[in-house]
């Protein structure tokens, strides 16, 4: 079923920038060419999570359509944004590919293609006039910077659904039913300063702390992927900063890290093996006076892990979607943060499936055509089936 018009609109929402926090531009290009193509105009809301949270000029967008049949309402969701490296993209088709026309811009099929996806469907069925149950459209915005919409999704607002898909990722027959969860974590290390070349003996470096602390943790096997008796997960330190001069002894250090794990125990696990391993450091550094330094340390959720069963509809619905539009559905847990995530921890359990993204976030995305267009089939089979 391969659809020019579904191309056309794709090639419209692309071009047009929304960085996380702003994503007017899309939302209202989506508002208006549903209205234009029949959607009454209040079925279409924009949720509070701009004001709740003071970031970002728009809400997320939410299209509540009545059914015209009964059945428990379903939600198709995307996010709007996109990373920063997609400001400003020209998308060209290439034979079974959409690409950025610049080397130096990315092409925003992540999520554009999602997007897409959604209005596609919502379009079809308007034009159409195919039965369908109560459905809800919704796309989030802030999704690259933390799940933010997703993180403030309300049940009441989005029509309490029960049957939830969102679409962004590669393969549309890759039924994703669950995704880590992910912990941040700051440390700061503060250690004595003194002058590096007449009086090193009197200072304390946050550096050393830091190197130590690091190096116990890359031995003990609790950095970059961890396997351990009770658990499996990953944790980075991600980014170190701070040290002014060569010639004074750093007394300060700000890192950022984090841990992930599928199970919440082990994750916090891996938190509590970083934290002692820069206290035991900080402790075990001192100057002539025997002073030490010390931490500050930090941590919270960023997501909740999950994992649907197999035998809950909305996987079920999902795998029957995927296979009328004859593909084999392939299930599948994942190590990334999704918006389904903070959905399913919000009461609504969330399959997400692929859209025909390819090398995301860099220079060389591009968008697989025809792995979009099975997306469109996909969700057309999810809302009317
Ligand atoms: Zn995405």
């Amino acid at each position: 079923m391969i659809s020019s018009e579904n191309v056309e609109l794709l090639m419209k929402l692309l071009p047009i920038s929304g960085a996380s926090g702003d994503e007017t531009e899309v939302l209202e290009t989506i508002r208006s060419i549903s209205i234009q193509s029949g959607l009454p105009e209040r079925c279409c809301q924009y949720d509070q999570t701009d004001q709740l949270t003071g970031f970002g000029k728009t809400g997320s967008l939410i299209i509540n359509l009545p059914g015209n049949r009964p059945g428990p309402r379903r939600l198709l969701m995307a996010h709007a944004d996109t990373v920063p490296l997609c400001v400003g993209c020209k998308p060209v088709i290439e034979g079974d590919w959409v690409v950025s026309a610049s080397e130096k811009t990315a092409l925003g099929g992540d999520d554009r293609a999602g997007a897409t996806v959604l209005l596609a469907t919502l379009l079809k069925i308007l034009k159409e006039d195919l039965p369908h149950p109560p459905l809800t459209f919704f796309w989030t915005i802030q999704e690259e910077i933390g799940l933010v919409g997703a993180r403030h999704a309300r049940a009441e607002q989005l029509g309490n659904p029960e049957i939830c898909f969102n679409f962004d990722g590669t393969k549309p027959e890759g039924v994703i039913i669950g995704a880590t969860g992910d912990e941040h974590i700051g440390i700061t290390v503060h250690g004595i300063a003194s002058h590096a070349g007449a009086f090193p003996e009197n200072g304390v470096s946050a550096v050393v702390i830091a190197s130590l602390a690091i190096a116990e943790l890359q031995q003990g096997g609790w950095l970059g992927k961890i396997e351990k008796e009770n658990g499996s997960g990953t944790s980075n330190i991600g980014s170190i900063q701070g040290g002014a001069a060569t010639n004074v002894v750093t007394d300060y250090l700000e890192i950022r890290a984090e841990a992930r794990s599928h199970n919440r125990e082990f994750r916090l696990e891996i938190v509590s093996a970083i934290q002692d391993a820069f206290e035991k450091a900080a402790a075990s550094v001192t100057n002539e006076a025997g002073q030490h330094g010390r931490i500050d340390f930090v941590h919270h959720l960023k997501y909740e892990a999950f994992q649907l069963d197999i035998s809950e509809p909305v996987v079920q619905k999902a795998m029957a979607a995927v296979k009328a539009a004859g593909e084999e559905p392939e299930i599948r847990v994942v190590n990334g943060g999704l918006d389904a995530n903070w959905m399913t921890e919000n009461g609504m359990p969330t399959v997400t499936l692929g859209c025909g993204q390819h090398a995301i976030h860099t220079t060389a995305a591009r968008l697989h055509i025809t792995g979009f267009q099975k997306a469109c089939e996909i969700a057309l089979h999810m809302v009317t089936d």
